[in-house]
């Protein structure tokens, strides 16, 4: 079997005015679907990261996947990656500088995994190690946000929709009482168990508060999260994560570095997660040495596809880590990759994130996806169990050339609402 066309197609979808540290997210979110086709006719597909980046490194990498045999993943990973006998690079993944071989392979690896599926009739985790669990559990991802669900609707605060509907897409959600109200919508609507907030946005003992109101609301048994993504001092993670001290399953990502996520686990009795202190195969010594963490948020369109997320998870075990799962806005081929590598993985110790109830648009058929209390239920569908909706990628195509966005700015859509802002560090 070998791969004959591997078709690469931005497309952008409606993402609501959510914030985070470091600004707003556009009314557009941006993706790249891949799609492969083999000698005798089989599809297999991918998605990851989008903008003129990933664009760019995808099409250059076509010519090395072009001809393969799509159960070769070695020599793939090789042909994309480069040398597998050197030390892996700090493979850095964040919005704005995406390049990376890894990353590169990543969906084409997810699309090759498809195929192998549709060809053996066996779902795409049975082909990672197998299903040690069928049903994938997913948390509620709660944003701090402004009215507006994004799209044509417009930036936030300029919203028609916002003010004719009346859920957690359209409202805003500034304070503990807007935000325990969004997370009882997310579970009574998908049945999530657990929930996280993204914080980092407002002065951190209001986001205390918040998960304090929280803590309030649901009781002890729904597990809480924040992750202020860097933004607080060695200090203010002190202060905070001993104020949230019993009330949080794990403290995500409070301050900056290995040298002081490392700090931070001396001051707290918490465990500390990360998905951005240790991002790459050549951050883990370090990490270890350190003590910087108890937990990874693992993320296969970082650290170079499905299988290299099984050698993680293994690796996590080794170094008595917890494994769990980060997510960027994403649509239902990412979501289906996830949740088939979450259901080869029997280390995974937390419920996975996923941004999928903010977004309202698809490329596959059939729809959104939906989550059944709270997960995502593998079957024996062979591949991924998604097929692309042919119109509705179009679409989603014609919107990225639209929306005029080459990568993502959350600073930059920040200053349209409010001038001259810039991420504030506490
Ligand atoms: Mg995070």
């Amino acid at each position: 079997m070998k791969i004959r066309e591997m078709r690469i197609v931005p497309v952008a979808m409606a993402d609501p005015p959510l914030r985070s540290a470091f600004g707003l997210h556009a009314p557009y979110a941006l993706r790249t679907i891949v799609q492969l086709t083999t000698d005798d006719g089989i599809t297999g597909v991918g998605e990851t990261y989008g903008g003129a980046i990933p664009l760019r490194d995808l099409t250059a990498a076509r010519e090395r996947v072009i001809g393969q045999d799509p159960y070769n993943l070695a020599r793939i990973e090789a042909a994309i990656a480069g040398d597998p006998t050197a030390a892996p690079n700090r493979d850095r993944a964040w919005e704005g500088t995406l390049s990376s071989p890894v990353q590169s392979f990543s969906p084409v690896e997810v699309a090759c995994y498809d195929i192998i599926g549709k060809a053996t009739g066996r779902p795409v985790a049975d082909l990672l190690g197998g299903r040690f669990r069928d049903a994938v559990p997913f948390s509620a991802y709660l944003f701090y946000k402004h009215a507006g669900i994004g799209g044509s609707d417009g930036l936030a605060g300029d919203s028609t929709a916002a003010k004719e509907r009346d859920d957690y897409l359209a409202s805003e959600a500034l304070s503990p009482e807007g935000m325990v109200r969004q997370a009882r919508e997310f579970m009574d609507r998908f049945g999530f168990k657990s929930i996280k907030l993204k914080a980092g946005v407002l002065p951190p003992d209001e986001e205390a508060a918040t998960i304090e109101a929280m803590y309030e609301a649901f009781g002890p048994d729904v597990p809480l999260r924040i992750d202020p993504n860097c933004i607080w001092s060695v200090e203010t993670s002190e202060r905070i994560g001993t104020r949230l001290e019993g009330k949080l399953e794990y403290y995500e990502d409070p301050t900056d570095g290995k040298a002081n996520m490392a700090e931070v686990a001396k001051r707290v009795a918490m465990p500390l997660a990360t998905n951005m202190c240790t991002t790459s195969w050549a951050d883990i010594p370090e990490t270890v040495e350190r003590g910087s963490i108890d937990i990874l948020l693992s993320d296969h369109h970082l650290w170079g596809g499905l299988g290299a997320t099984v050698k993680l998870a293994q690796l996590c075990r080794v170094f008595g880590w917890g494994v769990s799962m980060h997510s960027n806005s994403h649509l239902g081929i990412s979501l289906m990759a996830m949740a088939h590598i979450a259901a080869a993985i029997p280390n995974l110790t937390y419920a996975c994130d996923t941004h999928y109830p903010w977004q309202q648009e698809e490329v596959i058929v059939g729809g959104k996806r939906q989550f059944t209390d709270g997960n995502i239920v593998i079957d024996d569908t062979p591949g991924l169990g998604v097929e692309l909706d042919e119109d509705a990628l179009g679409r989603l195509h014609e919107q990225y050339q639209r929306a005029g966005l080459s990568k993502r700015d959350d600073v930059a859509e920040m200053q349209k609402i409010e001038p001259g802002w810039k991420p504030v560090r506490y």
